[in-house]
């Protein structure tokens, strides 16, 4: 859709507040984690890196960015309590299990966090997915310290020099795995060689498309990379002109 600023854009001047409102019309996506970004879903207890950013996430009210996030159809349950709070929410069942929603913000990026609960009646299974975007780069300023392969999340995640965990930013469509010889392993294997070249700085979604260096898909692709491991900015270096990580 092309943006037109008489239809799109409405400015509104709250006095009280000293600001000017504005209103973002944006057409949400058909289901859960498939908008702009590419997404994720994340359990808290799959890795000590998924709980670790479940843990620092800020609990808010929904927005434009989650109805963006779980898409049209689950938009409007958003705002609805869990059951757990009123037993009576139009997500509860029967007074006990539940398939709510709730909405947060990742402190850190500031991208939606949509979690959903799902409970039966009587709670024999209980868990909540956390569904978010992949950010597209980097915060400025923060360069890569470590790469890490999360085999539990299934998962790739960056440890800036400034302690903050991020999802290695992802291309809609041109997710990361290892393990095979795939799309998969060969986009990290591309985004391992874009690290290099930039040194650990400006590290942002999307590769070239040519194909990968040799030894550093044949080591993505193997088994070595198919646990999960912490790799240090050397090693990444030592991977580009060896094929190997020790
Ligand atoms: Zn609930």
């Amino acid at each position: 859709m092309t943006y037109e600023h008489a239809r799109d854009l409405n400015l509104t001047y709250d006095s009280g507040r000293g600001y000017w409102h504005f209103v973002l019309y944006i057409e949400p996506p058909h289901g859960a984690g498939s908008a702009l970004n590419g997404g994720k879903i994340m359990q808290a207890s799959t890795s000590r890196y998924a709980a670790e950013w479940i843990n620092r996430l800020t609990e808010c009210d929904p927005d434009a960015l989650h109805v963006a996030l779980v898409g049209k159809n689950d938009a409007p349950n958003l705002w609805h309590p869990c059951v757990y709070e009123d037993p009576e929410s139009p997500s509860a069942i029967a007074r006990d299990g539940c398939v709510c929603w709730q909405t947060f913000h990742d402190p850190v990026t500031w991208l939606p966090v949509a979690a959903h609960h799902f409970r039966t009646v009587s709670g024999n299974h209980e868990y909540w997915r956390h569904f978010t975007f992949t950010p597209l780069a980097l915060p400025e300023k923060e360069r890569l310290d470590r790469l890490i392969i999360d085999s539990e999340a299934d998962s790739i995640w960056v440890r800036t020099d400034q302690g903050n965990l991020h999802f290695l930013p992802e291309a809609r469509g041109a997710g990361y795995s290892v393990g095979y010889g795939g799309g998969g392993p060969t986009e990290l294997a591309r985004m391992i060689e874009k690290i290099v070249q930039m040194d650990g700085y400006g590290v942002a979604a999307g590769t070239s498309r040519g194909m990968p260096n040799e030894k550093v898909m044949s080591w993505v692709s193997s088994k070595a990379a198919d646990r999960t491991q912490e790799l240090g900015l050397e090693q990444l270096k030592l991977l580009c002109r060896t094929g190997s990580v020790a």
